[in-house]
Parts: structure tokens; C-alpha cells; sequence
């Protein structure tokens, strides 16, 4: 099962991501995750991402995509995973499709994760991360509503979206995502 995970900063993708790995042995590639590592490491790809990252801004798609890329054509790839965080607009999803034409490896559902903008900035707050400052989660905001409309879109037309209540308790949004990813996988 190949899954893209769409959704705000604060809207409990990583946390889903987690228990799909715990539970179901799906492997997560988290954008962010990869990008953090980056910048912890002081590699130059992390050089060229903190500055987009510490301002909330989205970092250059052509670094994203090669990241992306250069994971999934590993000989060790996984050939099933969520990938959270990643496309965040069409031209990344764009990219991404044409990756996995060249791999062989179609995607099987998109979970569109919806939830107030309130509700998030309150969740993001409450948690401790670098970039998590109220000026910065505000920002992070604002750019994903940039692209996600059209990104939603893009993969709706391949009737590949699911829509999920994000608000919800966590382990009601785990059984929903569960039961739209395991009658396929079975
Ligand atoms: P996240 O942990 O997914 O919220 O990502 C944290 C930060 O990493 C974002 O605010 C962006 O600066 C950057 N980032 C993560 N994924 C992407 C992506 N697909 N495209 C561009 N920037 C990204």
C-alpha cells in the first residue's frame, strides 16, 4: 500500500504515520523528518533547507524532490510506505508521479487530514519544536493553504482522495485510515 498523507502542520499526520508503522509495518518518509535530520547534521542540503524552515516557508521543490528521489531509489527502498509531508503542491506531486512511473509503483490513496486552523495553532503551541514559534506555525499555515486546494484537486481527478475528520480522537482517525488502507491489503 502506497499512501500519501496530506494535511496542516499540527494535524496528526506524523502521529497516524507512527501507528501505521507500529501496527501495520508501514514504512513513513516524512519530509520534514529527512529535512530535520539534514539541518541537525549540517549536511549541505540541511544548510540550504534551515533558512526556508526556520521561516515557515516551504524549501525549494527541486531539494525536495531529489530527497524524495534519491530515498525511494535506494536498492533497500521500501516498495509500501506513507509519505507525509510530501508532495505539498502540484508541482512536487508532479515530480512524484513521475518517479513512481519510472520505479513501477502507483499510489493507492491520498488522506486528505481536515481540521480548523484554531484547533491547530492551539495543538502546535502546546508542543516544543524549533520551528513551532506562533509567528512561524502561522506562516507554516498559510503555506500549506497556498497549495493544498490545488494539490487536493490534482489527486481528486485520479479519485484518489480520502477525506478524514482530523479533529477526532487519535485512535478513531487511526481506525478510519486503517480501514480505508486494509481491505486492499489484504
Ligand atoms: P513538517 O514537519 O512536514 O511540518 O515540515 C517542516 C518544514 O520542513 C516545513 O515548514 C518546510 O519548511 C519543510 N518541508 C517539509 N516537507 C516539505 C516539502 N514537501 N516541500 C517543501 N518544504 C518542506
Amino acid at each position: 500500500m502506497r499512501v500519501v498523507f496530506i494535511g496542516p502542520p499540527g494535524s496528526g499526520k506524523g502521529t497516524q504515520a507512527r501507528l501505521l508503522r507500529e501496527r501495520l509495518g508501514l514504512i513513513c518518509i516524512g519530509t520534514g523528518d529527512i529535512l530535520r535530520e539534514a539541518v541537525r547534521e549540517g549536511t549541505e542540503v540541511g544548510l540550504k533547507a534551515k533558512p526556508f524552515m526556520d521561516s515557515g516557508r516551504l524549501v525549494p521543490d527541486d531539494l525536495v524532490n531529489d530527497l524524495v528521489a534519491e530515498r525511494l531509489r535506494r536498492p533497500d527502498a521500501p516498495r509500501d510506505f506513507v509519505l507525509d509531508g510530501y508532495p505539498r503542491n502540484v508541482a512536487q506531486a508532479r515530480a512524484l508521479d513521475a518517479l513512481l512511473v519510472e520505479l513501477g509503483l502507483p499510489l493507492h490513496a491520498v488522506v486528505v487530514f481536515d481540521i480548523d486552523d484554531a484547533l491547530v495553532i492551539r495543538r502546535l503551541l502546546s508542543r516544543q519544536r524549533a520551528d513551532d514559534s506562533e509567528d512561524t506555525v502561522r506562516q507554516r499555515l498559510v503555506a500549506f493553504h497556498q497549495t493544498a486546494d490545488d494539490l487536493v484537486r490534482y489527486y481528486q481527478h485520479r479519485q484518489l482522495v480520502h477525506l478524514i475528520r482530523a479533529d477526532a480522537p487519535i485512535e478513531h482517525v487511526y481506525v478510519r485510515i486503517a480501514s480505508l488502507l486494509l481491505p486492499k491489503d489484504a
